[in-house]
C-alpha cells in the first residue's frame, strides 16, 4: 500500500513543460556550455535552432541543434561526434 499526498492543482505554481537546458551560460553534465543561440535551423532538423556550446575543458566552440544540447559531449576532447558548422550571426536591422 502506498500513501501518497494529495496533488496540488490549479495553483499558481506551474513549472514550464520542459527545462530551459539550452539558456546561455547552461552547461550540462558533459561540461558544454551554451554560449549563445545561433538561430538557424540545420537542414536535417527543420524547426531546431542552433546553439554554440563551448567546451570547458579546451575551449572547442561548436554548433548543435538544440535538442541535443543537454546530451552533447565535446567533439574535440570527450569523443563526441563532430559538431555542426557555426552559423554566420544573422544580419540585423539594427546594426
Ligand atoms: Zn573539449
Amino acid at each position: 500500500m502506498q500513501l501518497r499526498p494529495p496533488a496540488i492543482r490549479g495553483r499558481a505554481t506551474r513549472e514550464p513543460a520542459r527545462a530551459t537546458t539550452v539558456e546561455p551560460g547552461t552547461t550540462n553534465h558533459h561540461g558544454q556550455t551554451v554560449v549563445r543561440k545561433a538561430g538557424r535551423a540545420a537542414d536535417d532538423l527543420a524547426g531546431q535552432s542552433i546553439y554554440i556550446l563551448r567546451c570547458k575543458g579546451c575551449g572547442h566552440e561548436y554548433g548543435e541543434a538544440g535538442i541535443r544540447v543537454h546530451q552533447r559531449k565535446c567533439p574535440k576532447c570527450d569523443g563526441g561526434k563532430a559538431g555542426l558548422p557555426v552559423p554566420e550571426p544573422e544580419p540585423t536591422l539594427f546594426g
